[in-house]
């Protein structure tokens, strides 16, 4: 039987607003919660709160939990390693599922590569290692960004990251040696010509390109909007970054793990990067992060990069078992329910017209673009009190990143609330018929 959302209490219910009372006095307040869903467990697309109300869930956990919540071989692999042993540090000892690991996402990622791993705890840590490393094997001061890009929040990182100005904004001095041009899409109407011009004028007044140790980019920018750039984007910055002896690193942490139908986003465009950084989907759910590089970048001495959590082996055996996932099956399924996913949601567009503005992505990670901010957060509210939980993401687009698990009849589900929440949406921006409210006058 075809399973629905369930919303049997006013939201929050009164058990998630308890907890939501003592979080406003406990946690820190730099978080940006859209709406009060309180997880108590989850199953697949499937996430209840501590009232019982169970939702359809086209968040993942921010994009995370890419074998759905729990699945029961990766719930298997952690208990088991559980028991074996919980902790033991890969900076200063061995042990078989980091090595693994690390063998299975070198040979899959870079193959041919002579590519080493090395593990963290998040995404920012692997992008900030990653960074280091170019500094490290170059011997060059600068870095290149996008602006909409997100790379993460430790200061290395967030010298990288310009999707909004909160992010940054009383944190300076960033790194100094960051620079940022435009990122090409369509959607943005910024073709790669233009790209690469401000690239090349960069390098010709204020970053010559021997002084640049990587280029940092996003195969499909994740938290700047889910905008996919235009198909020639990517081999031209391989080609320019290979001339000038610059680092190619790509920051899959979103867009990775299969997400667009392809282990890794760069793979659509045949792009073989130098270094590439993984988290979220990794371990579906564990913290775990990696950054991998060709075998001939990863040449630091013992002692210049360590890291105490950082390949846990409980999050290492979640990812082995995550990848056998991925391979058996769920990057397919991400494909070819991603496609039905977005003629969904281009027939939406079609449907409200006035009020989406762009429909783009790639596999399991889409976009609906709104005409304003107010309304993605007004959409976003409304598919939750219908059962629906999403995440905006830019400064107007719904964001769609399920579980990878997603079946074209849990897709259809969440397409029908949401076009439900659009509807109402349409209806409450419809001008009053005449006459309406006279009484009250
Ligand atoms: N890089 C990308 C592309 C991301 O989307 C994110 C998080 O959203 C990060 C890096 C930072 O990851 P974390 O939050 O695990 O530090």
């Amino acid at each position: 039987m075809l399973r629905r959302p369930e919303v049997r209490t006013d939201l929050p219910g009164p058990n998630a607003a308890r907890l939501i009372e003592r979080d406003s006095v406990a946690m820190s307040p730099s978080f940006t919660r859209a709406y009060p869903f309180v997880m108590d467990q989850g199953d697949g697309c499937w996430a209840t709160d501590v009232d019982g109300n169970t939702f359809l869930d086209f968040t993942a956990g921010i994009a995370v939990c890419s074998t759905g919540h729990s699945h029961p071989r990766v719930v298997a692999a952690i208990t088991d390693q559980a028991r074996r042993f919980l902790h033991m540090s890969g900076t200063d000892f061995y042990y078989r599922t980091e090595i693994e690991l690390a063998e299975r996402l070198a040979a899959a990622m870079l193959p041919g590569a002579a590519a080493r791993v090395f593990f963290t705890n998040s995404g920012a840590e692997a992008v900030e290692g990653a960074m280091k490393l170019a500094r490290y094997g170059t011997g060059r001061p600068n870095f290149l960004a996008f602006f909409g890009a997100f790379h993460g929040r430790t200061l290395g990182a967030l010298s990288l990251t310009a999707s909004k100005a909160t992010q940054r904004r009383r944190f300076a001095p960033l790194l100094p040696s960051v620079f940022h041009v435009p990122y090409p899409s369509e959607s943005r109407g910024i073709g790669s010509d233009e790209a690469m011009a401000n690239i090349e004028e960069l390098f010709a007044t204020v970053m010559p390109p021997e002084s640049v140790a990587a280029v940092f980019v996003e195969p499909v920018q994740g938290e700047g909007g889910y905008l996919v750039p235009p198909p020639d984007f990517l081999p031209r910055l391989r080609e320019l970054t290979r001339r000038h002896g610059i680092l190619l690193v790509t920051d899959e942490v979103q867009s990775g793990m299969g997400r667009t139908g392809r282990l890794l986003a760069a793979e659509h465009w045949d792009v073989e990067p130098d270094v590439v950084c993984l988290a979220k989907g990794l371990a579906s759910g564990m913290p775990l992060g990696a950054f991998i590089a060709r075998g001939e970048h990863m040449s630091w001495a013992p002692g210049s990069h360590g890291s105490t959590f950082g390949g846990n082996p409980v999050a290492c055996a979640a990812a082995l078992a995550t990848l056998d996932l991925l391979e058996e099956g769920l990057v397919d399924n991400a494909r070819e329910v991603g496609h039905h996913l977005l003629d969904g949601l281009r027939a939406l567009r079609e449907r409200h017209p006035g009020l989406v503005t762009d429909v783009r992505g790639l596999g399991l990670m889409a976009a609906l673009e709104l005409g304003s901010p107010e309304l993605a957060g007004e959409v976003v509210q409304r598919a939750f009190r219908r059962g629906l939980l999403l995440l905006t993401a830019g400064s107007r687009a719904v964001r769609l990143c399920p579980p990878l698990v997603l079946s074209p009849a849990e897709a259809d589900v969440g397409l029908e609330i949401l076009g439900e929440a659009l509807a109402e949406s349409a209806a409450a921006a419809q001008p009053a018929a005449p006459g309406a409210g006279a009484e009250a006058r």
